[in-house]
Parts: C-alpha cells; structure tokens; sequence
C-alpha cells in the first residue's frame, strides 16, 4: 500500500495539490529556513522508497543539487543569524549521500560555534539497515554538535531484527533516536498498530516523536484520515501507553512559524 502505485491516486480532491507546503518557491538552492532556529536542508533528491503518500512527491529535485556552492550559501545564511542553531539534513534522503560527503558536510558545520545540533531525517534504514554503519554513527558521536537520527516508520511490520540491529548500533554509539510517522489510512490509522509500533519503537531504542496529518498532496488523498478519527486515535494511544511514548500528533500548515498540534 505505502510502495505501489494504485488507481485512487487519480482520484482529484479539492484541496489537494501539487506543492501544499508552499515550498517550490521557497528554497532557492536546496535549503528551507522556515523555523526560526532550524534550518532544513534538501541534501540528496533520491529516495530509497518512492512512498506514495509522499508530500514531495511533485517536488522538483533536479533543480535542488546541494553541491560545494550551495554549501558556502548554507554557511553564509547561518553566520547571518544568529538564531539558528541546529542544522537538519533531509531530502529525499539524506543517508543517500555517502559517509565521506557526510563526513565533509559535517566538518564544515562543526567551524560554526553557533550550531548545537545536527539533525538527520531518514526512511532509508527501513529498507536497507546495513546504512546504518557503525562508521557514520561513531563520526557523528564524535562531532562536537549533538546527533539526531530521525526515524520515518510507519508501521510496526517495518522493524525488521536487522534494522533493530543497526539501531542498537547507533544507540549504543550514542545518537538520539526518535521517529515520526506519517497517519495513513489502511496502514497505521488504527489504535492497536499505532500501539503496537510505539512499543515496537521503543523495544528498538526508538522514541516516538511525530504523527503527522497527511500533508494534503495530490495524489494521496486516498491516505487521508478525518481530523476527528486522528484526535480518537491520540486519545486511545494516551490511554494504551506511558506518556514518554505517545506522539505529538501534528500538521504542517504552510507559513507557520512550527508543526501545529491537533
Ligand atoms: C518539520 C520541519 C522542521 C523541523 O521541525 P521540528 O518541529 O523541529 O521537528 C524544520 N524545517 C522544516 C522546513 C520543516 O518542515
Ligand atoms: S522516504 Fe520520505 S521523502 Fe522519500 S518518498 Fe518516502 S515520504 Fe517521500
């Protein structure tokens, strides 16, 4: 459901378009400063997986290459405010960039004091663990700004014994491990599997971090979930786990200054 491409996704829904997050015009050369202290960076356009939920999916990557250029523009955007200090690689994928890019980006940012953090977005690890190398976990437990893996599982089936293997790695290497997962409707809008994939992700050293309301992309208006439904399903995720495992549930409004919580 989440990989192959189905009919429903001619179906045309109002308010469901092309680029809901406004963000075509919003990066000019692979970076989103929306957040006041973060800025998002559009590291690498492929992906592992081509979800077909995905808000980006009509985004135009060719025209977003990140290469030596847009890093001396990324360095220069941050030096110019002070506000920012944490730095989020994304994409497409960012673990698609190889450990010696990464390693290379990394030591750039590290020159600029301003920064605290160093924030990665990946799906990848979902299909392929073996990406979480012990290499790449050891240079970013080692780098001065604290290193956060973000995590996109959606469902508890994606927790295989190997990629709770390359999370154990990480853990144990000493990066921050959380996840956000996307609510879609005939995959995890479902209060036992919601459950059951909070556990999951703990067991594997993983805390739930965002829920996220479908962003209204064309196309994928057959995942949409009801807000009604997702408040029902946060509620009995309330009353089934600890606090520390319930996730925020959220939506990305364009134009505003953070996630919005439901
Ligand atoms: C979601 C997002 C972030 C990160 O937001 P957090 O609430 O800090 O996780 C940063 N930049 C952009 C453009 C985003 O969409
Ligand atoms: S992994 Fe993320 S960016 Fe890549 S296709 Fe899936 S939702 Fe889109």
């Amino acid at each position: 459901m989440q990989v192959m491409p189905h009919a429903d996704e001619f179906i045309e829904r109002d308010g469901f378009i092309a680029d809901p997050l406004a963000e075509l015009n919003a990066g000019q050369y692979g970076v989103l400063h929306k957040y006041k202290s973060r800025v998002l960076v559009i590291l690498r356009g492929g992906c592992a997986i081509n979800c077909r939920y995905c808000f980006r999916r009509h985004f135009p990557y060719a025209d977003h290459h990140f290469g030596p250029a847009e890093l001396e523009q990324l360095i220069e955007l941050i030096q110019n405010d002070a506000n920012i200090n944490e730095v989020i690689l994304s994409g497409g994928d960012p673990l698609m960039a190889t450990d010696k890019q990464l390693d290379q980006l990394l030591t750039r940012l590290e020159q600029l004091p301003q920064l605290k953090r160093i924030r990665i977005h990946s799906r990848l690890p979902v299909v392929l663990p073996s990406r979480l190398t012990q290499e790449l976990a050891h240079r970013l437990a080692a780098s001065p700004l604290q290193a956060i893996l973000v995590l996109h599982i959606n469902h508890p089936q994606e927790i295989s014994p190997a990629l709770k293997q390359g999370l154990a790695l990480w853990a144990d290497a000493g990066i921050t491990l959380l996840n956000q997962s996307v609510l879609l409707a005939q995959i995890n809008a479902d209060a036992d599997v919601l459950t059951e994939l909070c556990e999951a992700l703990f067991a594997a050293r993983v805390l739930p971090y965002y829920l996220h309301q479908l962003d209204q992309v064309a196309g994928a208006s057959h995942f949409a979930v009801s807000d009604e439904v997702a408040r029902a399903l946060l509620h009995q995720l309330q009353v089934n786990l600890p606090g520390f495992l319930v996730p925020k549930l959220v939506r990305e409004i364009a134009g505003e200054p953070s996630k919005t919580p439901l």
